[in-house]
Parts: structure tokens; sequence; C-alpha cells
């Protein structure tokens, strides 16, 4: 139906859904073309700012990318309160990787990137959401299939980001049990996994595949939630799995570890972090 449309050129049309469309107007185009994994595309929109697609689907904008990088660092780092290491699978624009080392306590990052490409022009195009992460001696950059590094790595991790596209394409592996079983093998104790586990209203059975992995794997398997403008069709579900007990953080304490980190954040408090897990019915019978 779609491809019978001639779309205007200066319109990034976001195909992710059969039947729900996303569209974003571009008034400046600063790169489009192909690595050997992906399509990336950086280009200017009047309300968005700077936006990268990658095959054509919204990864992030300057505009709203604080809400998603802030929701998925803050909430695991401050539950757990004492984050040592990291590890970042996908991540390519550094927006993970800055709110990651905006933590005192955070000794070492390592980012798992399989596309050298999107490092390379978000560096070039979008050096705002990096904001000089990729330059902080704490982070080591791999470029590698995050599938294969948490296959072979024995190193441990206080937290496990997957930062990946959705899963079509090189992100797919990053969605799976196995993946999720080798994820857990690599988190010391106490130490806690969460994934970008696309938007329930629409993608549903992804977040529900996603959950009944983690509830095979973690005595503490569930989601939390935050929008993000330009992840279309509402709140965004966040995957979370640990076998320790970080998610009984009490308020005081969040606080006191938020305040002592001194963030600045224009999206999470301790208040959001703990709302944030507090589902509606249509997302919680999404979790098996
Ligand atoms: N915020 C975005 C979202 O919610 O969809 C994700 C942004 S980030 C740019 C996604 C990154 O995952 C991309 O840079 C992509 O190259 C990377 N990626 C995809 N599959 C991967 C894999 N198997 N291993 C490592 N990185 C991967």
């Amino acid at each position: 139906m779609t491809d019978r449309i001639d779309w205007p050129a200066d319109w990034n049309i976001e195909r992710l859904h059969d039947d729900h469309l996303q569209g974003l107007r571009i008034t400046t185009e600063f790169y489009d073309s192909a690595t050997e994994h992906q399509r990336i595309r950086v280009f200017e929109n009047p309300t968005f700012g700077r936006i990268m697609t990658l095959d054509g689907v919204v990864q992030v904008t300057e505009a709203d990318n604080f809400i998603y990088h802030e929701m998925l660092t803050h909430v695991p780092i401050l539950a757990h309160g004492n984050v040592r290491r990291v590890l970042i699978i996908g991540g390519g624009d550094g927006g993970m990787a800055r709110e990651v080392l905006k933590h005192d306590s955070v000794e070492q990052v390592t980012m798992v990137e399989i596309d050298d490409g999107v490092l390379t022009f978000c560096r070039e195009y979008l050096p705002g959401i990096s904001d000089g992460a990729f330059d902080d001696p704490r982070l080591d950059l791999v470029i590698a299939d995050g599938a294969v590094f948490m296959k072979e790595n024995a190193d441990l991790y206080d937290v496990i980001i997957v930062d990946s596209t959705d899963p079509v394409g090189p992100g797919e592996v990053l969605f799976t049990d196995t993946f999720y079983g080798h994820a857990r093998a690599r988190l010391a104790e106490g130490g806690i996994l969460v994934t970008q586990n696309g938007v329930p209203f629409l993608q549903g059975e992804e977040l529900t595949n996603t959950m009944r992995a983690f509830r095979a794997l973690f005595a503490d398997a569930t989601c939390y939630l935050a929008t993000i403008p330009t992840y279309a069709g509402g709140p965004m579900a966040f995957g979370w799995g640990t076998n320790g007990g970080a998610r009984q953080t009490d308020l005081a304490t969040l606080r006191a570890r938020f305040d002592s980190a001194g963030l600045a954040t224009d999206y999470y408090t301790p208040e959001v972090h703990q709302g944030a897990f507090a589902l509606p019915p249509y997302v919680a019978r999404l979790i098996p």
C-alpha cells in the first residue's frame, strides 16, 4: 500500500511497522549511505533537531534522546548503588556511554558496536549525542557483533545495557534466549541486565519473548517504561533482569545516591525511576 504512495523526497518515512508509518520532514540532509551492515542517514528536522536513522528507522534525535539514555543508565546504576564496570551492546551514537560516564563511581565502560560507520558518522554529524564520551579514558570501544562478544568474553559487569536496533537485521541476534543466557553469565553478583525492548503497544510480542527468556534466567524479571516521542506508538519498554535485590532500593536511598552523583537530568528523578516500574495492565499482560 505505502509503496504506491510517492512520498515527497524531503521526508524520511519510517516503515518499522506494517501498517503504522512515521514521517519526519528533512530540512537538511547530512549523510545517506550504506555500510556493510545497514543504511545510515543523518538529517535535520525542525522539531527534533538532527536525527540518525538506520535502515530508515529512527535511532536517535538531538531533541528527545535524553529520555531514553537517562532511563537506560541511571535506573540500573542508581538502583544497584555500587557500579564499577558497565557493558554497552550497541550504542553507536554514544549517548548511552555519555550518561554512564557521568557516574564518577564507574571505573570502566566497554562498548561493543557492530558498525564502525555509525561511530564515525555520529562523531562527525551528531557530536552532541556522545558529548565527548568517545574520548573518555574509561571507555573501551570494541567493533564486533555483540552476540559474539557476549559468548566469548570472560569479564564480569555490574550493569549490561543492550542499546541495539530492533530485532531486524544486525540487531536480531540480540533478542535471543542464547544471547540473554550469555549475558547473565557476564553479570557480577547483584548485576543487572537492561534492554531496549520496543514499544509494547506495537511490538508486544518482542517484549513477551524477552520476558519469557528473562523469567527463566532471573529471579527478578520485569520491564519499566518511558515515552520517547520519536519511538512511535507510545511508551517504550526496557527489559530488566537481575538475581539481586536492586529493584527494591527505596526512594530515600535512590534520592541520596542521585544527589551524591550530582547528575543534571531532564527526565530521570528517583520518583520517575520508581514510577516507571508501575505497569499498566496492557503491558503487564505481555509479561508471562
Ligand atoms: N536508541 C536506539 C533504539 O532504541 O533503537 C538504538 C540506538 S543505537 C544507534 C543502536 C546500535 O546498535 C547501532 O549503532 C547498531 O549498529 C548497533 N547494533 C545492531 N546490531 C548489533 C549487534 N549485533 N552487535 C553490536 N551492535 C549492534
